[in-house]
């Protein structure tokens, strides 16, 4: 907590418990009949005592305000304007609207749709181009098997609650993480130690179990926010929409919660294709599902998005990056895990001490957050309301090595909008050693031959990587011979089934085999094939360790990956890009969105000054040639005034206006500094290309090109 925030709670503890002393002095004196100037001394103390913790109330509300309180108030007016804006110029619009919409599904309309694949284009540029990375495009229904090996049907999972009542459900950490706010924000009486707990409550929310999150709905008496009535205990919600791929109902599937895992189930062709050689990325853009529970903060919680994902595999034994010196020495906001337990903020951090110090666990994955945080600033995010928050203990997957979130501060507060994890070799090992039990526990061979696209006797096909040595180097090698004549004798039809399920056995299930057949002669064994145990005798298996020359190490790649919320970036930009100036007369607000070229839905506009054959002409031949240069424009021959004709296009972000006052020169009007400067009829495409092409700055045309000052063509 902030010293002076703390100090002040202190403060009002005390002066509340010296107003209470004082009533009860000024009561006491009152009831002894004392003297006339004795109680009015007294009531006058009691009258500065009460003042002075007015006084410190209101330094409270201010501290929290600065943070909170009034600032929540301005945030809510700030989002209000900024959102208007946002739906009227159709920038996205809630889905389905004149059926009164579904919570958690919106559309982008044309402005919208222009800024994000701007967005996706500078995306594919920044990485897929730079990092010579492979992109792929897979479906989004996946069949269950594949979800099942990576663990999403069992556990992608939200804590639900659910109103005791009524039925209604709620994300359980929302409702503790609301109850912890609002307290924080509006009840300054609280002491100084409740208000740090509250803090650190907030602090390790993903830190919490289902039990400890319950004990602290309980404890705090949270309530079902709409009836006030009991809740539940919080319990696992999959968030995977479920269907069915076929007319047979028999082959389950989902919708893909992330694009992932259709990198993954390919690896074995891309890394060929990749001449079998790493580290290399894969990366896909593509739309996402989720069940949110309850969808709220409009494009930042909802139910349908379009990730961009990279995954980027590496050898574990080597996780430098060719590229890392290029990043090191960035410098920004970084959150280690150790700071947030400890109740301490954001700090800039050199990325290269980060990454020495061993914060950041390796190169590559430096080399990431480095690029992610040159994304977002070059897109227009700004980078004082950027930071990289490590995630805690348990918050991170077990099998993670690292993982990191890039989080924008908006009007909601700090928002994950990329994920950056290095997962080890987690999502390979899980497609590897997917055995084949599941699909016959779920009894689905017929609709699953399909999707595992191999013997569905064996488990799955090997995703791993080799290292050639240039030099054979000797190994100790584990050699599971099964003795198919006595399996014969033993299983009869059954034998093939036990073979492979003896060769498939890895080196742990081997070895306690080896020691179990040794000591008792016998031991039960679980073919998953044949979905039963069956006894394995001595002579039946010879499981032993060889020394042997090998010419290549095999290995599971780790995979190092950004996994990036477009939607998220694209409203968190909105936010940061939006503000609003006074109208020249003073008398409205005018509203603009100070979007670099790069993202702007249209990078320019063209108008006539006034309606005119002329002019009007000229303003088509400019048209023209923004069109053949690939300049996205609008031309606006509507008699309409020019101040309102700038006021709508700042409205959209438009970041250059063209004005046509004369048929041989004309001006260009910067949107955010409002200059204007004069250039030949043949020049004004060039000029707007050149910049929004980013060869040069605006500031360079302000240099070089007569100004033009004249107020008529202004607001
Ligand atoms: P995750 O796989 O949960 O780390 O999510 C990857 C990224 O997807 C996050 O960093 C978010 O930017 C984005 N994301 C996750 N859930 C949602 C959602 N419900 N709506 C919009 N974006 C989301």
């Amino acid at each position: 907590m902030a010293a002076s925030e703390e100090s002040l709670r202190k403060a009002l503890a005390e002066k509340q418990s010296a107003v209470e002393a004082h009533g009860n002095a000024v009561r006491a004196l009152k009831a002894a009949k004392a003297s006339k100037p004795e109680i009015d001394a007294a009531i006058e103390a009691l009258n500065s005592l009460k003042l002075e913790k007015s006084s410190i109330e209101k330094q409270l509300q201010a501290a929290v305000s600065g943070s909170d309180g009034d600032g929540a108030l301005s945030r809510e007016a700030f989002r209000q304007a900024a959102v208007n804006t946002l739906e009227r110029r159709l920038f996205y619009i809630p889905s389905f609207k004149i059926y009164r919409g579904v919570a958690g599904l919106y559309d982008y309309g044309p402005p919208g749709c222009a800024v994000k694949s701007n967005v996706l284009a500078f995306w594919r540029q920044h990485f897929v181009l730079e990092e010579n990375m492979l992109e792929v495009d897979c479906p989004c229904v996946t069949p269950e098997v594949v979800l099942k090996a990576s663990g999403h049907v069992d556990k992608f999972t939200d804590l639900m609650v659910k109103d005791e009542k009524t039925g209604t459900c709620y994300r359980a950490d929302h409702l503790l993480k609301d109850f912890c706010n609002e307290k924080l924000q509006k009840d300054l009486t609280i002491s100084a130690e409740k208000a740090a707990e509250l803090k650190h409550v907030l602090a390790t929310l993903d830190d919490l179990s289902a039990e400890a999150l319950g004990a602290k709905i309980k404890e705090y008496g949270i309530t079902a926010p709409d009836t006030k009535n009991p809740l539940s205990d919080p319990y696992p919600f999959n968030l995977m929409f479920q269907t069915s791929i076929g007319p047979s109902g028999l082959s389950p599937g989902y919708m893909r919660p992330e694009t992932a895992q259709g990198i993954f189930v390919n690896f074995k062709d891309l890394y060929y294709y990749n001449g079998n050689k790493l580290p290399f990325a894969a990366a896909q853009i593509g739309q996402a599902f989720r069940n949110e529970i309850s969808p709220r903060q409009g494009l930042l919680r909802v139910r349908e998005f379009t990730l961009a994902e990279i995954e980027h595999f590496v050898d574990p034994e080597d996780k430098s990056h060719p590229k890392y010196s290029e990043v090191v020495d960035l410098e920004f906001l970084m959150f280690p895990r150790e700071e947030q337990m400890s109740g301490q903020s954001a700090k800039k951090i050199r990325l290269g001490d980060a990454v020495s110090k061993g914060t950041v666990n390796n190169e590559t994955l430096g080399y990431f957050i480095g690029r992610v945080y040159l994304f977002l600033t070059r897109l227009g995010i700004d980078k004082d309301r950027l930071r990289f928050r490590q995630h805690l203990a348990n918050e991170m997957a077990h099998y993670a090595a690292d993982c990191w979130d890039a989080e924008i501060e908006c009007s909601y507060g700090w928002i994950e909008c990329v994920g950056i994890a290095d997962r080890s070799a987690y999502d390979l090992r899980a497609h590897s050693e997917h055995h084949v039990k599941n699909v016959f526990d779920e009894g689905q061979r017929e609709g699953n031959i399909d999707f595992i696209g191999t013997n569905l006797d064996k488990s799955g096909v090997p995703l791993v990587a080799a290292e050639k040595f240039s030099e054979p180097r000797e190994v100790e090698k584990l050699v599971i011979a099964p003795v198919k004549k006595e399996l014969g004798l033993a299983f009869k039809g059954s034998q093939k089934n036990v073979v492979e399920a003896l060769e498939a056995m890895n080196e742990k299930e081997a070895l306690e085999m080896k020691a179990a057949l040794e000591s008792k002669g016998e031991v039960e064994f679980y073919v998953c094939t044949l979905g039963k145990n069956v006894p394995i005798k001595k002579n039946m298996v010879s499981i032993s360790k060889e020394k042997k020359k090998e010419h290549q190490r095999v290995f599971t790649p780790s995979v190092i990956e950004p996994s990036f919320g477009i939607g998220r970036i694209i409203y968190c930009l909105f936010e940061h890009s939006f503000y609003t100036r006074p109208s020249k007369a003073g008398d409205e607000q005018l509203n603009v969105f100070r979007f670099p070229p790069l993202v702007a839905p249209i990078k320019c506009t063209v108008f006539p000054l006034v309606q005119n054959q002329q002019y009007e002409d000229v303003a088509k031949v400019i048209s023209k040639s923004l069109t053949t240069a690939g300049i996205s424009h609008k031309i606006d021959i509507t008699g309409t005034s020019i101040g309102k004709r700038y006021a709508r296009t700042d409205e959209l972000g438009v970041p250059f206006a063209i004005t046509v006052d004369s048929t041989k020169d004309v001006t260009i009007r910067e949107r955010d500094s409002k200059l204007q400067v004069r250039v030949s009829v043949e020049e004004a495409a060039l000029v707007v290309k050149s910049v929004t092409d980013g060869l040069r700055t605006w500031e360079d045309v302000w240099e070089k090109y007569p100004h033009h000052t004249s107020g008529s063509a202004d607001d």
